[in-house]
C-alpha cells in the first residue's frame, strides 16, 4: 500500500468539499473503496463526488435508499455501492459487480473492507475515522500503483 494522506475535516460540508475535489478528478475505471463505521461519513463523501462529476442535483435527491447500487450520470457514469445491508462477499459479487469495475464509469463502494477480495488489484482507499462531534479523519491510500497520481493531485495544494 502507499503512503497515507490524513485529512481532518471539521464539518460535513468539508467532507463533501473532498468528494467534490476527488469528483472533478474521477476517471473510467476508478475504484474507490470507503471505509468506517455508520455516521462516519462515507455517503456524505459520495456526495460530494457526484457533484464534482457534474451529476444533476435533483437527480441525486430523487434515489430510494433501498437500491444496492444507484447510479448517477455526471461527466461520466457514476456507480455507487451502497453495501450495508448485503451479508457477504458472495452477494457482493452476486450483484455482477466486476462488469461495473470494468467499465466505462467510476465504482464508489461503501464498507469495501467487507468485500476486498471482490476488488479489483487496484484501488483507491479511503478510511474515515470519528474523531469528534463534527471531525473525521479521512485516509488516503492507493492499493497498487495506478491511481497515486492521482491521489497526489487530490493532495496537492492548489497552485497559486
Ligand atoms: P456513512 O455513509 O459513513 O454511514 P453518512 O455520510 O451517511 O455516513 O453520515 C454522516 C453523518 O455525520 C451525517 O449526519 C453528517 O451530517 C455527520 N457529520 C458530522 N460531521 C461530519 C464530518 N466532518 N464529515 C462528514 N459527516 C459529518
Ligand atoms: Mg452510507
Amino acid at each position: 500500500m502507499s503512503e497515507e494522506h490524513d485529512i481532518r475535516t471539521a464539518n460535513p460540508e468539508s467532507t463533501f468539499d473532498w468528494g467534490r475535489r476527488l469528483g472533478t478528478l474521477v476517471e473510467p475505471g476508478l475504484v474507490v473503496g470507503l471505509i468506517g463505521e455508520l455516521g462516519a461519513g462515507k455517503t456524505q463523501f459520495v456526495k460530494g463526488v457526484c457533484a464534482g462529476a457534474l451529476v444533476p442535483s435533483d437527480e441525486m435527491i430523487s434515489s430510494p435508499t433501498f437500491v444496492l447500487i444507484h447510479e448517477y450520470q455526471g461527466r461520466l457514469p457514476i456507480y455507487h455501492f451502497d453495501t450495508y445491508r448485503l451479508p457477504s462477499a458472495a452477494a457482493f459479487a452476486g450483484l455482477g459487480v466486476d462488469e461495473y469495475f470494468e467499465g466505462d464509469g467510476v465504482c464508489l463502494v461503501e464498507w469495501a473492507d467487507r468485500f476486498v477480495e471482490c476488488l479489483p488489484d487496484e484501488w483507491l482507499e479511503i478510511r474515515f475515522v470519528h474523531r469528534g462531534p463534527t471531525e473525521r479523519s479521512l485516509q488516503f491510500s492507493c492499493r497498487g500503483s495506478r491511481w497515486s497520481g492521482l491521489l497526489e493531485k487530490l493532495i496537492a495544494p492548489p497552485t497559486p
